[in-house]
């Protein structure tokens, strides 16, 4: 088998497990946390930081083209491929010339379509998969337009890493999950590989059982866990690195959900669920429909007696009432205050055809 379709049936593992430290720090560091994370028997692929893209000047900026060597060494002692982050044509280069087998790139790299352009072009007729980590901030077309932009360079394996988005006010998150767009982001692009990097997400390693977990419940394909032998030595993202050790405990503790299986009574089980479902969705679109009739009808009312659409008082009367009821019908406040608005949204637009067929 030759290397290539040799690192295809890698990416094809699932879940696939890339773990390595933040930072290429030392050789001595990186092939001693290679070689425990070798030894845990669940690490697919090896990462490293070589050139660190940081929010502040004056922080550990990775060791640049030196750590590549290490890596390579890494790689021929536990026969793992490697993936690096890249940023600019020059890091593409290098890392090409050290035969790193994957390449990744940041999330501070797919908010700039110019350095996304700029990897794109130096990527023109190379056969290396890459890994698009989502741009720091939520925005779905910036992460699709990178995705375009490396597709367009000619390469044919992509994979898209959810690393969380910067939002505003405190979330418990380094980078909120954001889970909604996550799964908006797989459902666009079905056919591309999805992995979750809890690290990033996290921020610490005391949460990120749960977001793995979480993750997996989603079916994400992988996940990319940043792993350091000494983590609160670590010279970068010490608060999130975890033991090789601690990694292997939490990936034992993971329950790997199934997409399907293999039996006609969980099938036929499910089919009869589905059916009940469309049915519900039926008859409350039906339901929501007869509504904004009779909100069309009251907006008839308003006009003959020239009075605004938007009553702020009833709205608060009708908001108070349903969220009275949240608990008993066992429906988070949160979703219950997002349904209302989309249809008193929809219920105003109703309301305002009216009035203006009347202007005419
Ligand atoms: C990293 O993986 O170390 C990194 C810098 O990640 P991100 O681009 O998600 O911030
Ligand atoms: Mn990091």
């Amino acid at each position: 088998m030759n290397k290539t379709s040799n690192l295809e049936n890698i990416l094809s593992k699932k879940p696939l497990i890339i773990s390595g430290p933040c930072s290429a720090e030392t050789r001595e560091q990186l092939l001693d946390t290679a070689v425990q994370l070798k030894e845990t028997g669940r690490v697919d692929i090896l990462r490293a930081g070589i050139w660190k893209p940081r929010t502040k000047p004056g922080m550990f900026e990775g060791v640049g083209s030196k750590g590549l060597p290490w890596l390579q060494e890494a790689s021929q002692l536990t026969g793992l491929p490697t993936t690096v982050e890249v940023a600019t044509a020059k890091q593409v280069e290098e890392a090409l010339r050290y035969k790193v087998s994957i390449l990744w790139i940041g999330a501070r790299t797919t908010v700039n379509p110019f350095s996304v352009q700029e990897v794109a072009d130096a990527l023109q007729g190379v056969n290396i998969p890459v890994l698009i980590k989502n741009p720091i901030n939520p925005d779905l077309e910036l992460w699709s337009g990178a995705v375009e932009r490396i597709s367009r360079a000619g390469i044919s394996t992509i994979g898209l890493i959810h690393r969380g988005f910067s939002t505003f006010g405190e979330t418990g998150y380094r980078n909120a999950p954001l889970w909604h767009l996550a799964v908006e982001m797989k459902l666009r692009h079905p056919s591309l590989l999805f992995i979750t990097d809890p690290s990033h997400i996290c921020g610490r390693r005391d949460i990120i059982p749960e977001v793995i977990q979480r993750a997996i419940d989603l079916n994400s394909d992988g996940l990319m866990i940043e792993s350091h032998r000494d983590p609160t030595n670590a010279w970068s993202d010490a608060v999130q690195q975890v033991t090789p050790a601690a990694l292997l405990t939490i990936l034992e503790q993971i329950i790997w959900r199934k997409e399907d299986v293999n039996s006609p009574d969980y099938h036929a089980a499910l089919d009869t669920l589905r059916q009940e479902i469309n049915q519900y969705d039926e008859e409350l679109l039906q339901l929501i429909s007869r509504r904004m009739k009779v909100a069309e009808k009251i907006a008839q009312y308003k006009k003959e007696n020239q009075i605004t659409i938007l009553q702020p008082g009833r709205w608060q009367e009708i908001t108070r009432r349903v969220l009275q009821k949240s608990q008993e019908l066992g429906l988070s406040q949160e979703f219950l205050t997002q349904f209302l608005d989309a249809i008193h949204m929809e219920s105003i637009a109703h309301q305002k055809q009216v009035l203006d067929a009347a202007k005419k």
